[in-house]
């Protein structure tokens, strides 16, 4: 291994990085980026990577867009801060909760801001309790996530998401959270079941937990349209019209995690649109900005509204928001960031692409290391195998995942590798064909070294 630069060395001495194995960072270090133009960064010894995750899910525009960073400098000369407690307000704020109210994918009454996905998602949490309370059912509480579905890291948002590593020792989840089944088909389904039984069993689950729990005290349901952390996962087909029916059978609030899938990634501007989710209320973050700057959203219906307007009267106050609820350079940054998405036709634009990414990802499929090849629109993933027949996992020890990405790295590609060794896409949208070709390219050469590698 070459000896770590200065500023790897200054990094091991001071920063605490979020989700890395901390003890192999002190002899690793870390690769430290200094720039970005499009899809590529550029790390402090001069070296080109592609950015095949758009950062953590949430670049789509890139980088290097100009009009985003002068709609932050013009809105940083104007007004650099100021916040929503109290009744106050702002141009862009209001602008981009119009906006949001505008193509939201279900009627929405209002707009709460947040600076990241597991704000938005406490504040779900916290909601779907003040909503039941206002409503005189101080017993309708618990709210059922899935397992391997990821919502965030904040205390609620963490004990949602779906993931042994986001609980173990860190005393989660806490009370009132439950987690139903994933519905992962390369994994779950039975032999001689259809994509449609494999819906049915998932949904039929879902209903005998509210049943079991009593419906009664059965406040929400949260769901991401693609599971995206928890290893790119596509429910089967009828799955949200099957769970809906559940849902609506007991009085459950859906909740639509659009994090990831939100503003076009799958093809259309939101991923409820492509799954057939048809919520009640949905939580946005990462590509709202196009990640240039942290904000996110919680779309609140007219009932939901409507009781904390009652409250209001109760209490004197609705007692939730942030310092950074609605911060206005972010907003405005948001605001440039929809106008872009509208004037560029980011949906037309994934629908055009897509298809050349899904048909190199699926051919990856053919790999000896890749037990599945599996995506939808602009986010796909790898799930790498020990035994393709068998579709038996390796030793979570041997840390292929890891190792393939960092042959990635090695060839000038950043992926992700997630629990279970499954590599996650998920490229910025403005990628050109030439891209995804050189991105694949890359992809099946780091696949190739790691195959040498394990065998
Ligand atoms: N929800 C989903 C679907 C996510 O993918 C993420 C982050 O990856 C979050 C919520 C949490 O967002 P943040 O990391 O901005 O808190």
């Amino acid at each position: 291994m070459p000896p770590l630069s200065n500023l790897a060395v200054r990094d091991i001495e001071t920063v605490l990085h979020p989700y890395t194995n901390l003890d192999t960072h002190r002899t690793i270090g870390p690769i430290v980026f200094e720039r970005g133009e499009g899809v590529f960064l550029y790390d402090s010894n001069g070296k080109e990577y592609i950015e095949g995750l758009a950062g953590l899910w949430c670049t789509s525009l890139g980088y290097g867009n100009e009009e985003l960073v002068e709609a932050a400098a013009e809105q940083m000369r104007r007004l650099p801060f100021s916040h929503m407690f109290a009744g106050k307000s702002h141009d862009p704020g209001i602008a981009l909760a119009e906006k949001l109210k505008e193509i939201a994918p279900c009627e929405i009454s209002k707009v709460f801001f947040v600076s990241s996905g597991s704000e938005a998602n406490d504040t779900q949490v916290k909601l779907a309790w003040y909503f039941n309370n206002a409503l005189g059912r101080p017993n309708k509480k618990k709210i059922i996530s899935r397992l391997r579905g990821y919502h965030g890291v904040t205390v609620a948002s963490a004990s949602l998401t779906g993931l042994p590593y986001n609980h173990i020792d860190f005393d989660l989840p806490i009370s009132n959270i439950l987690h139903t089944d994933c519905p992962h088909p390369y994994r779950g389904m039975e032999a001689g079941e259809t994509e449609e039984d494999f819906a049915t069993r998932m949904a039929d689950s879902l209903d005998a937990l509210i049943q079991k729990e009593g419906p009664d005290t059965v406040a929400a349901f949260i769901a991401e349209p693609v599971m995206g952390a928890g290893g790119v996962i596509i429910p089967p087909k009828t799955y949200y019209e099957k769970v809906k029916a559940v849902l609506d059978k007991y009085d459950v609030l859906f909740i639509d995690d659009e994090v990831i899938c939100g503003f076009g990634r799958l093809g259309t501007m939101f991923g409820a649109q492509t799954m057939g989710m048809q919520p009640d209320t949905v939580s946005v973050a990462k590509a709202l900005s196009s990640a240039y700057q942290p904000i996110g959203a919680v779309m609140v219906p007219e009932r939901m509204y409507q009781a904390m307007i009652d409250e209001s009267k109760k209490l004197g106050t609705f007692g939730h928001g942030y310092t950074y609820s609605g911060h206005p350079v972010a907003a405005a940054v948001a605001v440039k960031t929809l106008e872009i998405y509208e004037r560029e036709d980011i949906v037309g634009k994934v629908n055009a692409i897509s298809p050349t990414f899904q048909s190199r990802l699926k051919a990856l499929g053919e790999h000896p290391l890749v037990g599945e090849a599996r995506g939808l629109g602009m986010i796909g993933a790898l799930e790498l195998v020990a035994d393709k027949d068998t579709r038996r996992a390796f030793d979570p020890k041997a840390g292929v995942g890891a190792k393939v990405t960092a042959f990635a790295e090695a060839e000038g590609l950043i992926v992700r590798a997630l629990g279970g060794d499954i590599i996650a896409l998920c490229p910025p949208l403005v990628i050109s064909e030439d891209e995804i070709g050189e991105l694949f390219d890359r992809l099946g050469r780091a696949l190739d070294k790691a195959e040498a590698f394990v065998s």
